[in-house]
C-alpha cells in the first residue's frame, strides 16, 4: 500500500458564535477563517484525514514540503514518516500543530484500512471516560458559579476554570467556586500562561488551599526553571508542558526537573498519536499522569488509549451551558464504533 494523493481541502468557516475569551488579554474565539482537511489517498483507494484549523498555513507547507515526502510512502511506516517530519521541522520551524495533522491522518488511514477504530490500533485502555467542563471566561464570580451548577446538572463530573488572568480576582474565584460546589467536586484551574512567578504563586496558593486537583499553565512554558521555583514555593500539583514544542524530548526535561505531577499530552501539540503516546508512556514510567488535551474526535480516541489519563476535556463556551454532543448525559465520553477516527460520526 502506498500514498498516491495528498490533498488539502480548504473549508471557509464563519466566526465562532457566541464569541468567547480564554482570559483577558489573550486572543479568544476564532474569527472567520479558512480551515482545511488534509486528505491522504492510497493506491487501494483508502483515505485518511485530519483537520487543521489553519488551512492556509497547512496548504503552504503541504505544497512546498510535505506532499513530496508523503507521495509514494507506505502509510504503515508511521515511525519513518514521523521522524521525517521532525527533520523538516529543523528547517521550517513548523507550527507546533503541523506534525500532528500529518500523523493523525496516517493513523486514520491505517486504522480505516484495518477496519478498526483508531484507539484499537493504539491499544485500547478503556471504552469510556468522564468529561470535565473546561470553561471559558465569564463576567463575574456569580456567573461562574451559575455555569458550574449547570455543568454539574448536565452530567459533568469536574470543572476547570479558565479565568480573567487577574491574580487577585482569579484567586478569589478559586476560593468562591470551591465554597459553591462543596468539597466533593474535583476542580482545576488553567492560567493560559497569564502570570509571572509572583502572580502564579498567589493563585497557586489559593488553589492549594481550596484543594484543587491541578494547577495548569500559569506561566509561559519557555522557562522550566520558573516552574521549578513555583513547585518549590506552593503546594498544588502542577500540570505542565501543554504548549512547549518538541514532543517527548521536551516533556522528558520537564519531568526531570521535578516540577510536574501531571503533564499534558495532545494529538494537536505533541505530534499526533505517535508523539502523544510517547509522552504518555514516558510519564507513566515515572508514575505521572498524562492528561489528554482538548476536545474533538482525535482527543476521544487518544483518551481511550492512554491508561494514565483521567479525564476528557470538554469545552464549555456559552451561558446557558450547552453540553458537547460527544459527552453523554452521564458525563461520559465514548468513541463511535466505526473504523478509523470516524470524523463524520462525530459531526
Ligand atoms: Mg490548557
Amino acid at each position: 500500500m502506498k500514498i498516491v494523493r495528498v490533498d488539502v481541502e480548504m473549508v471557509e468557516l464563519p466566526a465562532v458564535t457566541p464569541a468567547f475569551r480564554w482570559r483577558d488579554g489573550l486572543p479568544g474565539s476564532e474569527p472567520a477563517r479558512t480551515g482545511a482537511w488534509l486528505r491522504l489517498t492510497t493506491d487501494d483507494g483508502v483515505v485518511g484525514r485530519a483537520w487543521c484549523v489553519r488551512g492556509v498555513i497547512l496548504a503552504d507547507l503541504v505544497n512546498r514540503r510535505l506532499r513530496q515526502e508523503l507521495l509514494g510512502a507506505d502509510p504503515f511506516a508511521r515511525e519513518t514518516l514521523w521522524h521525517r517530519i521532525w527533520e523538516m521541522d529543523r528547517i521550517e520551524e513548523l507550527p507546533v500543530y503541523v506534525p500532528g495533522v500529518v500523523d493523525v491522518a496516517l493513523w486514520d488511514l491505517v486504522s480505516t484500512a484495518l477496519g478498526i477504530p483508531a484507539h484499537a490500533l493504539a491499544g485500547t485502555a478503556r471504552t469510556g471516560i468522564e468529561a470535565y467542563a473546561s470553561t471559558v471566561t465569564f463576567d463575574t464570580v456569580e456567573e461562574f458559579c451559575d455555569v458550574a451548577t449547570q455543568c454539574l446538572e448536565l452530567g459533568y463530573k469536574a470543572i476547570k476554570l479558565h479565568a480573567w488572568g487577574d491574580a487577585r480576582r482569579d484567586a478569589a474565584l478559586v476560593t468562591a467556586l470551591r465554597e459553591h460546589v462543596g468539597d466533593d467536586v474535583p476542580l482545576m484551574y488553567d492560567g493560559s500562561a497569564g502570570f509571572d512567578l509572583a502572580d502564579a504563586l498567589h493563585v497557586g496558593r489559593a488553589c492549594a488551599d481550596a484543594d484543587y486537583l491541578w494547577y495548569e499553565e500559569p506561566m509561559r512554558e519557555a522557562s522550566i526553571t520558573s516552574y521549578e521555583w513555583l513547585a518549590e514555593r506552593c503546594d498544588v500539583p502542577l500540570l505542565v508542558a501543554e504548549t512547549s514544542d518538541g514532543a517527548h524530548w521536551n516533556t522528558a526535561d520537564w519531568i526531570r526537573s521535578g516540577c510536574a505531577t501531571y503533564v499534558r499530552t495532545s494529538a494537536m501539540f505533541k505530534g499526533g498519536f505517535t508523539g502523544a503516546l510517547r509522552v504518555a508512556h514516558l510519564a507513566e514510567s515515572f508514575g505521572l499522569r498524562a492528561e489528554v488535551h482538548g476536545s474533538g474526535p482525535e482527543s476521544v480516541h487518544l483518551a481511550m488509549a492512554v491508561p494514565n489519563t483521567t479525564y476528557y476535556e470538554s469545552l464549555v463556551t456559552s451561558n446557558p451551558v450547552v453540553r458537547e454532543p460527544l459527552v453523554g448525559a452521564d458525563g461520559v465520553v465514548r468513541p463511535a464504533d466505526v473504523p478509523g477516527i470516524g470524523w463524520d460520526a462525530y459531526l
